[in-house]
Order: C-alpha cells, then structure tokens, then sequence
C-alpha cells in the first residue's frame, strides 16, 4: 500500500467518456489499496479558450482577474471527476486550491507555490477518501485566486506529492513518457527510460513541455521521483529521478524546441556602463522574464543589445523596451516574432568537447542560419527563423543518433 500522487493533462480529461476512463484507472489503483490524490487540470482547449476570452475583452486584462478566469477550466474536471467516483461508489472529494489551501506568491498568472497545508488531506485520506484536487490554482495571502504559469498542474501535483510525502508521483499524459524530442514532430524518436533531474530540467525549460519546468524543480529539491505515463495504455514511462553514473555516458540525450519566444532588439545604443541596466530593470520590474541575450561588440562607441521574451510577454515588453530605448538615445527597436530556440541536452556534454561544433555544423549544412546562441555545462541552444524548426530538430535528431522505433501518441 502505498501514497500515489496521479496527475491527468487536459487530453486524458478532454471528454465525458476520457474522465471515466481516468475514474477507472483511478479507482483500479484504490482498489489495489493505495491511498489517492488526484490533480487534473482543465479540459483540452479550455484553458485556451479562456485566455482567448480574457484578449478579447481588453488589450491589457487585469493580472487578478485574468487569473480568476483561467483557472475555471479546472474546477469543472474537478468536479465531473469526483462525481464521476461517488456514482461508482468510492469516496471522493474535490478541492479547488484555495480549499486546500495551495498557499502561493502573488505573481498572478506565474505564481510560485509557498506552502501546502496538508491538514484537511491527511483527514480525508485517513477516511480512505479520494482527494481530486484542481491542478494549476492557488490562493494568495490575501485571499485572491492565482495560477502557476501554463502546464502548471503538473507542478500542482508534484508539490502536492512533496508536501505529502508521496511514494511516488504520476503523470499521466497522452504520451506514454519523455521522448529524445517531441514524438509530435519526429516520428523516429525513442522513450527515454530515465532521466536526472537536471537533464529533464533542461529539457523542460527550453520547451518540452512534457512536464512543466517548476515540477521538475520541486521533484528534485525534495527528492519525488515522478514517473510520466500515458493514460491511454499501461507502458511503462519515464521515471525521473537522481543522476547516476550510466547517464553520464550519453552525450546528448534530448533535442527540444521553443516556439513561444520572441526577439527584440534595442538598435544603436551608446555602449557606456549601465545600458544593460538601463534596459532590463524595468522588465524585470513588470515581472517579465528575459531569457537569451546577445550584446554585439561595439563599434564607433554604439552597440545593438538584442534579448528573446515570451510571445505572451512581448506587447508589454515592447512598450517598456520602447521607452527605456528613448531615455538611453538608442536610435531604434526592432521586433522579430517568428523565430524559434533549438536546443540539445545531455550531462554528456560535460566532458565532451565538440558537440557544440557539431551542431552548428549540421544547421549550416541545411543553410539554416543561427540568429543566437547560448551554452550551459549540458545543453546548447540556438535561435533560427521558425520556418525551419522541424527540420532542425529532425536532422539534429539524426546526427546526434537518437532514433528508436516506439512512439505512442495519443490525441
Ligand atoms: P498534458 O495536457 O497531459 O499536460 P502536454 O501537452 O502539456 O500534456 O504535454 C505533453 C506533450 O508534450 C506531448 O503531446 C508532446 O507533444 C509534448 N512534448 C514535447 N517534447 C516532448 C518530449 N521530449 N517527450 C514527450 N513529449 C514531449
Ligand atoms: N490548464 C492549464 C493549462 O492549460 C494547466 C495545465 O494544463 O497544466 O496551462
Ligand atoms: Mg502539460
């Protein structure tokens, strides 16, 4: 007997006939006498539909009330789970996050978890209740609604899991695992049957969105291992957990892609001390997240600073770039929206040299030209125009020898 933490995405609770099939799977793990909480998150496309809605009605929505909407989509499976459990006779019992409560920041719409209070849980599941609890939501100190940032029930529940000391923590997706790259665009890559915490950092913070990137971050600060899985068959997943030597020996283990960011460019700045400052202090004031930057060399005393963001940051973005450029006498401010980050990651890297020259190599061999750059100990990322990702990714794929043969995906 065990604590199970299961966590179901948007596809595996899509339908009426999907969250049955979730309630039986469910109920099969009840049965077999594990204790049960269960986060889902929103319906496939609600969420979306949502923020949809939130555009629709004004140019900027207000922070609090854009979270008060998106995080709705979730308390509809909640709901349609439990009952779906109490009509086949178990125990069950939904919690939205601020029943629970799932104490968080006030960072609306990027909030970050500070505290679970496990109280009311441990109750229920002394009464052998079936906790369904809403994935993405939580509660602020003063009582507002806030979320944890797209993909985030995924955090939901590995916090929950933490916070539980949970034996393990499930997530169940319309993959049945972490693949080399997305299994969507490459029909040639391979599960991946363990991966280290710091690998699968990596890969989810530059775009496999397979796991969100703070669930990996709470999994590997308090030790959960997570075991990703489809909810369509029994395969075996992925299970993420501590670095061992045997990872060490792949060189590059996962190829990801990022299509959600763009470019902007500050033009002809006056290279003197403080300009990147000057630049990204107001950002980083409205909260928004800067993520590769390139400073080119100087010349006649000016310089270009170039910087992506995401594309749900780039209006606001573009406003506060605009106006910092005016106060610094930059001379312009150009915007690309179409770009997309390819990168490679592997703890191999680390004591291979090389790979990075590889992979450039390979993109000119295609004639697909490298806008940015930038390295850590285990990965390499690159900009390119959008139009090529696939292909990058593809022949990347291929030179890197990641091929296998046993995708399952399901939509
Ligand atoms: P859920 O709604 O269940 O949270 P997501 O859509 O957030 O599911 O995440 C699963 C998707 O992640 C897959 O359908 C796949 O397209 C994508 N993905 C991207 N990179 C990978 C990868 N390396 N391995 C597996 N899936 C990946
Ligand atoms: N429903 C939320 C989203 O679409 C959270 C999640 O699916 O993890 O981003
Ligand atoms: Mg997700």
């Amino acid at each position: 007997m065990a604590l199970v933490v299961q966590k179901y995405g948007g596809t595996s609770v899509g339908s009426v006939e999907r969250i049955r099939n979730v309630a039986k799977r469910v109920a099969e793990s009840y049965d077999a006498g594990n204790d049960l909480v269960v986060v889902v998150s929103a319906m496939s496309g609600e969420t979306n539909k949502l923020v949809a809605l939130a555009n629709g009605i004004c140019e900027f929505p207000d922070s609090r009330e854009y979270d008060v909407l998106v995080s709705s989509g979730e308390q509809v499976t909640v709901a349609l789970l439990a009952m779906c459990l109490k009509s086949m006779g178990y125990k069950a019992k939904s919690y939205l996050g601020h029943q629970i409560p799932i104490l968080t920041d006030s960072s609306f719409s990027k909030a970050r978890i500070k505290k679970i209070s496990d109280k009311k849980l441990r109750q229920d599941l002394k009464d052998r209740t079936i906790i369904i609890a809403a994935g993405f939501q939580g509660v602020d100190g003063d009582g507002n609604i806030t979320t944890l940032g797209r993909g985030g029930s995924d955090t939901s529940g590995v916090a929950l899991a933490a916070a539980l000391k949970a034996d393990v923590c499930e997530i169940y997706t319309d993959v049945d695992g972490v693949y080399t790259t997305d299994p969507n665009i490459c029909d040639t890559a391979r599960k991946i049957e363990r991966i280290s915490y710091d690998e699968m950092l990596e890969l989810a913070s530059l775009g496999a969105k397979v796991l969100q990137i703070r669930s990996v971050q709470f999994a590997k600060k308090f030790n959960v291992v997570v075991h990703v899985r489809s909810s369509f068959n029994d395969n075996p997943g992925t299970l993420v957990t501590k670095e061992d030597k045997e990872m060490e020996s792949i060189l590059v283990s996962g190829i990801t892609y990022a299509k959600d960011e763009t470019k902007i460019a500050v033009m002809r700045v006056p290279d003197k001390p403080g300009i990147a400052v000057k630049i990204l202090s107001p950002l980083s004031a409205a909260n928004i997240s800067v993520d590769m930057i390139v400073q080119n060399v100087s010349e006649d005393g000016f310089t270009d600073f170039t910087f992506t963001v995401t594309k749900a940051d780039f209006k606001k973005a573009l406003l506060i770039t605009r106006e910092a450029a005016r106060e610094i006498d930059a001379r312009d401010v150009l915007t690309d929206e179409n770009i997309s980050k390819v990168s490679i990651v592997g703890l191999g890297m680390r004591s291979h040299a090389g790979v990075a020259t590889k992979m450039f190599e390979t993109l000119a061999k295609e004639g697909i030209n490298i806008q940015m750059i930038s390295t850590s100990e285990i990965k390499v990322s690159v900009v390119i125009d959008a139009k090529y990702t696939e292909l990058a990714v593809r022949v990347l794929h291929d030179v890197f020898e990641l091929s296998g043969k046993d995708v399952s995906v399901e939509r």
